[in-house]
């Protein structure tokens, strides 16, 4: 069951669907028995524009269920993004989980169509092409996973409210004086 987060989206998510592998023809696999597995090392990395790249990289195993596919995968996503404090281009990691059962949409033997169940409506299936795609379940996981303020290092001091001046480049001579008005401020209210 996907529930939709209500986090708002924050990063430049661009995982390319099959561009980036992440689709598995998971036909010879359904004919197989019960606890059958496939295993899948994942290395890919692509170029949003000239100079960022971005990658994803980990592993993906896939078992043949009573009646599906269970997915189990690990993996790192890294992402470009933009520091929240000092607003340069930087990177994050994502590490991602799946661990997601998937239904096939057509009984493998027959060709016929299955009824979606009540539990699937939101989505993890297998299409009527024997694909498994696992880019929706990337997508939630690095929506909710997505830090809401990145930031390019732990201690960045971010943009002066006052200048604009990106004070981890330099120390800008407002941001002193501000302060003290702001101390100020709080010492004539505390004597009221
Ligand atoms: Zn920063
Ligand atoms: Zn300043």
């Amino acid at each position: 069951m996907h529930n939709t987060p209500k986090q708002p989206y924050t990063g430049p998510l661009n995982l390319g669907g099959c561009e980036f592998g992440m689709q598995f023809n998971v036909a010879q696999l359904q004919k197989e028995s019960i606890g059958s597995l496939r295993s899948f090392t994942i290395d890919e990395s692509y170029d949003t524009d000239q100079e960022a790249e971005e990658t994803i990289a980990g592993s993906v195993q896939l078992m043949r269920t009573d009646q599906g596919i269970w997915v189990s995968a690990s993996l790192t996503i890294r992402l470009r993004t933009t520091c929240s404090r000092c607003l340069q281009p930087t990177y994050c990691q994502l590490p991602i989980t799946i661990e997601e059962e998937y239904f096939p949409s057509l009984n493998i033997s027959t060709g016929a169509s299955l009824q979606p169940r009540e539990s699937d409506a939101g989505g993890a299936l297998i299409d009527n092409h024997h694909i498994l795609d696992l880019y929706e379940a990337l997508r939630q996981y690095h929506i909710v996973n997505m830090p809401m303020k990145p930031l390019c290092r732990s201690a960045c001091r971010g943009l002066c409210p006052n200048c604009g001046t990106d004070r981890n480049l330099i120390n800008c001579s407002c941001s002193m004086s501000s302060v003290d008005n702001h101390m100020n401020l709080n010492a004539q209210f505390s004597n009221a």
